[in-house]
């Protein structure tokens, strides 16, 4: 997993709209979007529109969108019912974190009870 250019970058072009999603929260800083590819009977994808790798690529000025990103994906959470039964935030980073796409996210998922320790 090398650097990507934003341009190259598969949720920066999403961020520009340069790939067909149904957005479910976008402010000038953030969206929020389904994971094409669902673990759970919800699970989405937030991300920052600005190109930043993983979480080991934040510094101190990062710590406002991470506190953003989060505060997005409790919303969507309360948006999409999660609310009562409760959910899961994810966040892989690197190698073993099992990060395939190099552009920050955060994963929201729910609807289902989840395991631990993750495998
Ligand atoms: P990670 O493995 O943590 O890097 O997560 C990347 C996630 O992006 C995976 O869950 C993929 O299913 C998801 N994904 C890949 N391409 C798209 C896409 N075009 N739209 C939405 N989600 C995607
Ligand atoms: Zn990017």
């Amino acid at each position: 997993m090398g650097p990507v250019s934003p341009s190259e970058c598969l949720f920066c072009r999403i961020a520009g709209r340069g790939i067909e999603t149904a957005v479910l929260y976008e402010d000038e800083r953030a969206m929020g979007f389904r994971d094409i590819n669902p673990k759970a009977p919800v699970h989405l994808l937030v991300i920052p529109k600005e190109h930043i790798e993983s979480l080991l690529a934040c510094g101190e000025e990062q710590k406002g969108i991470l506190g953003h990103l989060l505060w997005v994906a409790n919303r969507l959470a309360d948006a999409e019912n999660l609310a009562r039964d409760g959910y899961r935030v994810v966040l892989n980073v690197g190698t073993y974190g099992g990060q395939t796409v190099p552009h920050l996210h955060v994963h929201l998922l729910g609807g289902r009870s989840f395991g631990w320790p993750p495998g």
